[in-house]
């Protein structure tokens, strides 16, 4: 399958330092580093979508939330990895944050992102990152509805927290059932 430079594009999900080395790390996560990097090396059009909690944030375990504190506003938990080969302002421009005041799993939920997409053209939405049975899953049952392209999942750059041993497994389920494709590096050129 070929990349269209202009119009299609990558979205890759919550790849920062909590959930590769941090409070919410997943097992594996590090791995991924040159998978994802030859997928920026690919396209043109990139978005990075960034878990972002104020500091007594509802999911933290402390509020009565199910999560440990993570991806705190300006911590270096929220920073996209270092090990991403695109860094500083250049990356800034790319992010877009999701959840400061109340958890969103989801990249297209409660940000713009869908009408950038839209006004931009796009017609078909590439998606990785972290994790798989979370906020990869929500993002890409999400962009099902809301994306007017087509939606695939880029099952070589996921990883699953899998806190029951099979949720990594159906959310991928899951994902094919709404007609979700799957594809990875060496099937794009
Ligand atoms: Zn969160």
């Amino acid at each position: 399958m070929k990349i269209d430079r202009e119009t299609d594009v990558l979205l890759i999900v919550d790849f920062q330092n909590d959930f590769i080395t941090g409070s919410l790390a997943v097992a594996g996560a590090e791995s991924l580093i040159p998978v994802i990097n030859s997928y920026i090396k690919k396209f043109k059009n990139i978005v990075f979508s960034r878990d972002r909690h104020k500091l007594d944030h509802p999911s933290f375990i402390g509020q009565g939330g199910p999560w440990p504190d993570h991806c705190v506003d300006n911590t270096f938990g929220m920073e996209i990895h270092s090990g991403i080969s695109i860094t500083g302002q250049a990356l800034d421009k790319l992010c877009v944050d999701k959840g400061r005041d109340k958890e969103a799993y989801s990249a297209l939920d409660g940000t713009d992102l869908a009408d950038r997409f839209k006004v931009a053209g796009f017609r078909r939405l590439f998606i990785c990152g972290l994790a798989t049975d979370y906020c990869v899953k929500a993002t890409v049952l999400n962009a099902v509805d809301k994306f007017d392209g087509k939606v695939f999942l880029l099952v070589d750059a996921i990883k699953a927290v899998n806190i029951k041993p099979d949720d990594g497994k159906e959310a991928m389920k899951e994902m094919a059932d709404k007609g979700v494709k799957v594809s990875s590096v060496g099937m794009l050129e």
